[in-house]
């Protein structure tokens, strides 16, 4: 097949969890692919589009471990990809967006294998999708910031908050739960009202979806208290304040606060 020779890698994005939100090229390639390395995020029923006998590897790091894991997964696809295999390196999301793709494709590089990238919607689509809002607001959210607060073990997390903590702009913060209470006071400190809305969306497209509203003074209360143990985002800013009194009368379970 042109589209994936034999010996060749593709990093495709799995997207945040229902099948029906890949793309129609990712279920091509996971249907094409001879090895599979997915992720922890990946859900099942994406990978029930495997073709039977394609050998499917769980390379799911957790936060926290030493980075010679992904040193372990570059390894892993390339001497597949050098057996002539059909590669795909599937990850949740989308490839390019906190998904470590560079270490992947400079290794693939470097040992003369080919590599592409087939895009997946990312988290804080989902996340919007799920909550029935835009991420973007004319005159209210004229900017997205997509930030990951992920420290590496031991480490402070070190971002600009000043330059997060913008009135007017929608942040939407990757792997925030741990850090919600650092992403409150430091942007609270930076500025931003503590009145300023918030969203948390955990399981984004998948049955056990679930979403809050909240307001950033009160994030680490509601991150404590009202997810789960799934892969929540935290959308943080005026555009997720639209229309959530309305909200607050169709679905007042969902209030966290
Ligand atoms: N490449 C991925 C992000 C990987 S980082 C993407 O584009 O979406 C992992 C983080 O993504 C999680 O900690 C969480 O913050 C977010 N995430 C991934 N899937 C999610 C989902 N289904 N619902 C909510 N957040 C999700």
């Amino acid at each position: 097949m042109t589209e994936f020779p034999e010996g060749s890698v593709w990093l495709v994005g799995a997207g945040p969890g229902d099948p029906d939100l890949l793309t129609r090229k990712a279920e091509r390639l996971i249907a094409s692919a001879s090895v599979i390395f997915h992720d922890a995020l990946v859900g099942e029923g994406v990978l029930a589009l495997a073709r039977a006998g394609t050998r499917l590897v769980h390379v799911g790091k957790r936060s926290g471990r030493h980075s010679k894991a992904q040193e372990t997964i570059d390894e892993l696809i390339v001497a597949a990809a050098l057996e002539g295999e059909r590669v795909v390196r599937l990850k949740g999301g989308d490839p390019a967006i906190f998904g470590r793709a560079t270490e992947e494709l400079d290794a693939c590089r470097d040992a003369g294998v080919p590599v592409q990238i087939c895009p997946g919607v990312t988290a804080a689509s989902a996340a919007a999708a799920s909550l029935g809002a835009s991420l973007t607001l004319r005159g209210l959210a004229r900017k997205l910031t997509l930030v990951t607060a992920h420290a590496r073990a031991g480490e402070v997390l070190d971002l600009d908050w000043k330059a997060l903590a913008d009135p007017d702009a929608t942040l939407a913060v990757y792997m925030g739960k741990a850090a919600a209470n650092d992403v409150s006071s430091n942007l609270i400190a930076a500025g931003l009202p503590g009145e300023t809305p918030v969203a948390l969306v955990e399981n984004a497209s998948l049955p056990t979806e679930r979403h809050f509203h909240t307001r950033l003074d009160l994030l680490p209360l509601a991150a404590r208290t009202a997810l789960g143990d799934g892969p929540a985002l935290l959308l943080i800013g005026r555009a997720m304040g639209h229309r959530q009194r309305a909200r607050a009368e169709i679905a007042p379970e969902e209030q966290c606060a």
